[in-house]
């Protein structure tokens, strides 16, 4: 049997090497060129108004974080609302800026719960910190009311999100249209590393609602090197001429990532909806056998949105996760869990067990392999193993029997 992973980045590799050729040819494979050329096709796709290309979302976190700190003069120890089912990087990121990461609990969407986020807020909250886990956005729309009413700037930490779209918004004309989510934030930060739902090999997008967020942001992904005075009265002619105001980082992305990105935008939609046919087969085959043991995850998107699909999380009861997970990988199918509470880890401990919901979740999460190297029948053997690992499984309603008896009506 072959082996099923968890994620498998999948590129037009032909596409792919052509756009890299025409970096080489130019000698234009750093700063600028298609990384450019990469940032005007992510909004022209996804209709934010500034887009920002660097080397990861975590570097997309963190400018979001610092900028608006300075911005609004936060201070030392200040709060950010923030989740504990996440990758490390959101609250790193709150961390690199002196900060306090301050965890409120997730609703079973995954995502934050707003009522947790009420309940969190102090006179030291600064911003909320918002993450679309696998793709869904739980009560989004209400965190980020909370925010307005607070008067507090939002961010999303949209690593998962690429072409998760809500329903209809009204544009500037008139027309309706799908609006990527994160399109009301302040700051909205995708991640193109290689195991996203749009893989470069690394590398991550931060769009600022403010256009003088977004100016700031390239001065400081740029070692806070600002050339834009000199650029203004010299013309070129004197272009080691810059001044430099702030200490910046190291953060830019490169043309050969965003010669990388340019291809694989063009098939995002696609591969959103490849994600979704797949998940909907998890959907129809676990509805089928009914267990009681997997739970799977409420998807909160409704109507016309679109959901990326970037993860397939279920839950896993009676404390048989680990158990399920290890016998899966005997039979070659490898699973993730996104992610482990992160009060668990010792830079976060400080807060350990005050999100219970996540601290539960987190116990009996697994993500299923969902990848765009799978078919229909590996997603099938992935739900027959599972079921066949359990102690509930009843074979008289395996997927082949209940296909059958469903033939025969
Ligand atoms: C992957 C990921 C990040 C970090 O993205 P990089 O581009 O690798 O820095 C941040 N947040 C979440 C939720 C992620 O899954």
């Amino acid at each position: 049997m072959d082996k099923i992973q968890v994620l498998k980045p999948k590129y037009r590799t032909d596409e792919v090497l052509n756009e890299i050729k025409e970096c080489l040819d130019t000698s234009w494979t750093g700063m600028g060129g298609k990384s450019i050329e990469f940032e005007e096709k992510w909004k022209d796709y996804s209709d934010l108004p500034h887009a920002h290309f660097l080397q990861s979302a975590t570097a997309g976190l963190h400018l979001a974080v610092k900028i608006f700190k300075e911005k609004y003069g936060w201070e030392d120890g200040d709060e950010i609302i923030t989740t504990p089912l996440t990758f490390v990087s959101t609250n790193h990121a709150i961390l690199y800026e002196n900060l306090k990461p301050v965890f409120a609990d997730v609703d079973d969407s995954l995502c934050l719960d707003p009522d947790s986020v009420l309940d969190n807020i102090t006179d030291k909250t600064r911003a909320v910190m918002f993450v679309g886990i696998g793709g869904n956005i739980g009560q989004y729309n209400r965190v980020r009311e909370i925010c307005e009413l607070q008067g507090i700037p939002l961010i999303v930490d949209a690593a998962h999100l690429a072409g998760t779209k809500t329903s209809r918004v009204w544009t500037d004309f008139g027309a309706m249209r799908n609006a990527q989510v994160g399109w009301d934030a302040d700051a909205v930060v995708f991640s193109f590393q290689s195991v996203k739902n749009l893989p470069t090999a690394d590398s991550g997008m931060v769009c600022f609602k403010d256009k003088e967020d977004d100016k700031t942001a390239r001065r400081l992904s740029w070692l806070g090197i600002d050339k834009s005075t000199y650029d203004r009265y010299n013309k070129g002619t004197y272009n080691w001429k810059y001044d430099v105001p702030d200490i910046g980082y190291k953060y830019h992305g490169n043309a050969i990532m965003g010669a990388i990105g340019l291809v694989q935008l063009k098939y995002l939609d696609e591969d959103n909806q490849y994600r979704n046919l797949l998940s909907e087969s998890y959907d129809y085959y676990f509805n089928m056998l009914d267990l009681d043991t997997i739970e799977p995850i409420k998807n909160t998107l409704i109507g016309d949105s679109i959901h990326s699909r970037h993860l397939y999380p279920i839950r896993i009861k009676k404390g048989l996760r680990d158990f399920v997970m290890e016998e899966l990988s005997e039979r070659g199918i490898y699973c993730g869990v996104h992610y482990l509470d992160n009060t668990q880890y010792s830079m976060y401990n400080y807060a350990h067990g005050t999100c219970k919901r996540a601290h539960e979740i987190s116990s009996e999460l697994i993500s299923l392999p969902l990848h765009l190297h799978m078919s229909n029948s590996d997603v099938r053997r992935v739900v027959e193993e599972i079921a066949d690992i359990l102690p509930e499984y009843d074979k008289d309603k395996s997927i082949t029997r209940g296909l059958l008896g469903r033939a025969k009506k």
